[in-house]
């Protein structure tokens, strides 16, 4: 009756647990090309058999089945994953839970290492970090929410990009009527958080930047109207080839903080990639971003992008420190379905775990501290990706974000909102991801999502 066979080609499966998260931990160890491996039950026990060698156990339940497969996968490859048999994207969440728990900080950690087999230093991060985020989790549990507005468009496709975006090349007439339905949508569904306050706009994509100096000053210039007491409005322009002076300038106007993204200071390796700008051109957005007086800049940099090894990271490091950036995030190369880097890529590059030791001990020896974290599939040795900050300069989008501490409410094409529902369980709600359905249908997706929205918010037109 629970029998299931796996869609994996070495995998065979047939056993009445959860066969997504062995997938994902069997991925996590042997990507897709891994050896054949057969898993059965029966009257409580679990076998496991891989390349003809079985191996068995009495397990009562999903997480003692997973802590036995992870055993087993570790004998055969002769490898340990540094978040052990965690294979969701937020380790976080499981800390808030421990910590729900009454489980004080040693406690945390000792769980953290012993049942969850995670390395002691990803360990301690993870309780650090959650410490960190504590306050500003705390407030944003009281009535807040957050704006995440998309805009689905880049210069060009980065090799390793799986986002919703478009190349701009030709497009360039949509964006006029884009950023109208933009407001429209923003209009309409405002009225479900009026007695909510505000805490953060995030402007991401995409590239928001390839809009125009007036395009950018309509859409800000309406979200100021709109939202005059939000404290944090957060502008991405991460492909510098896009920037000039006057959307600088523009931005500065109406945001305090931007994201200039690096990914590499290394002109090779964007050329590579498929970015049409050198490291030179962030340097000068860099100049004007803070002539302009915007408060914090974040950056982006990716360990493990092709052609690369760990002394071009760590020189990307260095330029970096040269800039200041108030935020740092360093992500580890993550190749998913529909890039065009092909997919196990990365899986080879023996530095792996230095990517990420290298980027914490540089980073945090600037004075920076790790404030969020968040893994995903596919990505460079199993790790994670790290939002740095200096003092005073957190990112409270990206918290609530990453945390799911609060409604999220995001327009745009192919925007997804994140929303509690009554009884405190967050759902979700896409927007067509294709641009001309997106404005074509908006009507139909208007009256979607209020339908939807009234349902989580319990509420009835006439309260709006
Ligand atoms: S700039 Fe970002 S969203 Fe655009 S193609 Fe590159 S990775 Fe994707």
């Amino acid at each position: 009756m629970f029998l299931e066979k796996d869609s994996l080609m070495n995998i065979e499966y047939y056993a009445p647990f959860n066969r997504l998260s062995i997938e994902e931990l069997y991925k996590a160890f042997f990507h897709n090309n891994g050896p054949k491996t057969h898993f059965s039950y029966e009257d409580g026990t679990i076998q496991i058999t891989i390349n003809g060698q079985g191996y068995i156990e009495v397990v009562e339940n999903q997480f003692e089945f997973k802590r036995f497969a992870y055993d087993v996968f570790s004998k055969f490859s002769g490898r340990s994953l540094p978040w052990g048999i965690l294979t969701g994207v937020r380790p976080g969440k499981l800390v808030d839970r421990l910590r729900q728990e009454n489980n004080n900080q040693v406690e945390i950690y000792d769980i953290l290492t012993n049942d969850y087999m995670i390395n002691p230093s990803k360990a301690k991060l993870i309780v650090q970090i959650s410490d960190l985020q504590e306050p500003y989790k705390n407030n944003l549990k009281i009535k807040k929410y957050c704006l995440y507005i998309h805009i689905p468009f880049c210069p060009s496709i980065c090799s390793y990009c799986s986002f919703t975006s478009t190349p701009i090349k030709g497009k360039e007439s949509l964006l006029d009527p884009y950023i109208n339905f933009l407001e429209h949508e923003i209009d309409s569904i405002i009225g479900y958080y009026n007695n909510t306050s505000i805490e953060s706009i995030y402007i991401g994509g995409g590239t928001p930047s390839v809009l125009s100096a007036k395009q950018i000053n309509k859409l800000m210039e309406y979200l100021h109207r709109i939202f005059p007491k939000v404290s944090e409005i957060t502008f991405e322009a991460g492909r510098v080839d896009t920037l000039d002076r006057e959307k600088i300038n523009t931005i500065a106007m109406y945001s305090n903080r931007i994201s200039l993204n690096a990914q590499t200071s290394n002109t090779e390796t964007l050329k590579r990639i498929g970015r049409t700008h050198a490291f030179y051109d962030l340097e000068k957005s860099f100049f004007i971003a803070r002539e302009a007086g915007i408060k914090t800049i974040n950056s982006d940099l990716i360990g493990g992008l092709p052609g690369e090894n760990i002394s071009v990271f760590k020189k990307s490091l260095m330029d970096m420190d040269a800039l200041k950036p108030e935020n740092l995030t360093v992500h580890m190369l993550a190749v998913k379905k529909g890039a065009q880097l092909k997919s196990n890529y990365h899986y080879n590059n023996k530095d792996s775990n230095d990517y990420a030791q290298v980027a914490y001990e540089y980073v945090t020896d600037r004075g920076y501290l790790p404030y969020y974290l968040y893994r995903q599939k596919q990505i460079l040795g199993n790790l994670e990706n790290i939002g740095y900050s200096k003092d005073g300069h957190v990112n409270i989008y990206n918290i609530a974000m990453m945390e799911e501490v609060c409604d999220i409410i995001a327009v745009g094409a192919g925007s997804v909102s994140k929303v509690f529902d009554n009884r405190g369980r967050f759902d979700s709600f896409t927007n067509y991801r294709d641009i001309t359905l997106y404005m074509s249908k908006f009507n139909d997706l208007l009256r979607n999502k209020k339908a939807w929205l009234s349902e989580r918010r319990n509420l009835t037109l006439s309260d709006l």
